[in-house]
């Protein structure tokens, strides 16, 4: 017997559902209200230049090599994926750098020239990051925690690997100086989260670069999506552009289907929601069914940080530009606290800089750099008037970026757009215009995150950045691995 699932939403996680449950012998629709698929990862064009909107990292391809494998097709038939050997530059605001790459020789010379006394301290956060990878990543990340039962019996495990503590306090036991604390706790802002106040557990990104590497896809993050589209035509499952479910069907506690803008009506008994999880309880959903205790958690959530990102070209290139630089300020602790907590703009940023043509040249016309800069900001719950802000914070942007990695970058500057909050609220329908949905803290996280298997609804499932592990592609396709383990099979 062949079952109907619908998936909505074309994000990381929804094509990898998408796929995930065509294997398991269902037949598939999947549901994209954009007119193209990808969601934070889809690609910007512009005159000859290839922007990646969004995911530029990638660690872990196997998650993406598993999604060709269960149709017994090869990734390098489709993809190129090729590993970097410098990671990140980290700047700081006296210019001094840091370079951190796939050889541990060279990284401990790294830190050698900015505190000898911290290598033995980062051999042993190294150590401690494979502990909590092994727990949180090898053992919990696919799987679902939809009993409460499940998560009581992972507490005295997560306790010794002091998940109470932050990212950063767990960094500072080990590590001295302040520009190394920095470096080693910087993962949780790739994530959505303040590394002040994201659980510990986030530091096993640390052990996951070093095991798989830093990758990057030929053509861009782009190229894996079109592959997985490809993908996904190939083995039969139907893609929907340019239509937005506007309603999921119930009859009681039983989910029966969708209902889009253009008034296409599908039915189905098991439907994947790849779209952010408060979003859709909130408007998705007859909320009649959500409980006082489930309002309240919606409400309840910190939702992570906005991000205002600028796109641009240059007709001049910066051939000592690495593809991945992190620039901090003056200002850290501080400025977090005003992104994510006094939700109020600072014009004293840091930045992510990235430079895919470091790598491939087929990203900008021949002779030209493309860039995207981003810079955490805070989401909408700011009441920021992102109409109104927008160009004064671009000529803020473009000022620090010329006087720190890209010396009169003004003059050479074209085809440039940029996005802010309101482009995530409305585009691509997350609450509050976060960047990554819920913040990844503890009392967010794993069975206190939203569940890949609804309580309120049968046959209602989620993936994706809300939901559990959390925000990040290796996340999200884990998310999508969930499925396996609680989606009904068919027999
Ligand atoms: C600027 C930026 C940089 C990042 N960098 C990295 C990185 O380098 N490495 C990394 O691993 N991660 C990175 N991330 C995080 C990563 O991109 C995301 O966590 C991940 O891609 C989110 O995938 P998702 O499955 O949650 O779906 P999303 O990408 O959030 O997509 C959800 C999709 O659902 C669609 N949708 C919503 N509502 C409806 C509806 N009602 N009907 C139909 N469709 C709907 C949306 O249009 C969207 O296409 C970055 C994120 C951003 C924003």
């Amino acid at each position: 017997m062949i079952k109907k699932a619908v998936v909505i939403g074309s994000g990381f996680g929804g094509i990898a559902s998408a796929l995930r449950l065509k294997a398991m012998n269902y037949d598939v629709t999947i549901i994209e209200k954009n007119s193209d698929l990808g969601g934070r990862a889809r690609t910007f064009y512009k005159n000859g230049y290839r922007f990646d909107a969004g995911p530029t990292v990638i660690t872990a391809p196997y998650l993406i090599e598993e999604l060709f494998s269960l149709f017994q097709k090869n990734i390098k038939d489709y993809v190129k994926i090729v590993p970097l050997k410098i990671w990140y530059q980290f700047i700081f605001s006296d210019l001094s750098k840091f370079n951190y790459t796939n050889s541990h020789k060279k990284n401990i010379n790294e830190i050698t020239k900015i505190n000898p006394n911290d290598v033995i301290g980062f051999e042993k956060l190294l150590k401690f990051s494979e502990k909590i990878f092994n727990k949180g990543y090898l053992e919990l990340s696919d799987k679902p925690f939809s009993k409460f039962t499940f998560m009581l019996k992972q507490i005295p495990a997560l306790l010794l690997l002091k998940s109470y503590f932050s990212v950063y306090k767990l960094v500072s036991k080990f590590i001295r100086n302040n520009k190394l604390r920095k470096i080693f706790s910087v993962h949780p802002l790739l994530v959505g989260g303040n590394p002040f106040s994201t659980t510990s557990i986030y530091t096993l990104i640390l052990f996951l670069e070093k095991k798989w590497g830093v990758h990057y896809a030929i053509g861009g993050t782009g190229k894996i999506v079109s592959s997985l589209e490809k993908l996904m035509k190939e083995v039969g499952i139907e893609v929907i552009k340019n239509e937005e479910v506007i309603k999921i069907t119930t009859d009681k506690k039983n989910i029966t289907g969708v209902i889009t803008k253009n008034n296409k009506n599908i039915n189905a008994k098991v439907v994947v929601c790849n779209a952010d999880p408060p979003f859709v309880y909130k408007y998705l959903l007859d909320n009649k069914q959500n409980t006082f205790l489930f309002n309240k958690k919606i409400n309840r959530m910190d939702y992570s940080m906005g991000l205002f990102v600028y796109y641009f070209g240059s007709k001049k290139k910066y051939n000592n530009i690495e593809h991945h630089s992190i620039y901090f300020g003056d200002s850290y602790k501080e400025l977090l606290k005003k992104i994510f907590d006094k939700k109020i703009l600072s014009d004293d940023i840091s930045y992510y800089l990235h430079r895919p043509t470091a790598t491939d040249e087929t990203m900008a016309p021949k002779n030209k750099d493309c860039f995207y800069v981003l810079v955490p900001v805070p989401n909408n719950l700011s009441k920021i008037k992102w109409k109104e802000e927008g160009e004064r914070f671009k000529d803020i942007v473009i000022k620090k970026l010329s006087l720190t990695l890209l010396p009169e970058i003004e003059k050479y500057i074209e085809d440039d757009f940029y996005i802010t909050p309101d482009y995530f609220e409305t585009e691509l329908k997350t609450l509050h215009g976060s960047g990554f949905s819920i913040q990844p803290k503890f009392s967010q996280s794993a069975y206190f995150r939203f569940h890949n298997k609804s309580e309120l609804y049968n046959g209602l499932f989620f993936v994706g950045a809300g939901t559990h592990p959390g925000a990040g592609i290796p996340g999200v396709l884990s998310s999508a691995k969930v499925l396996e383990k609680i989606v009904p099979k068919i027999k």
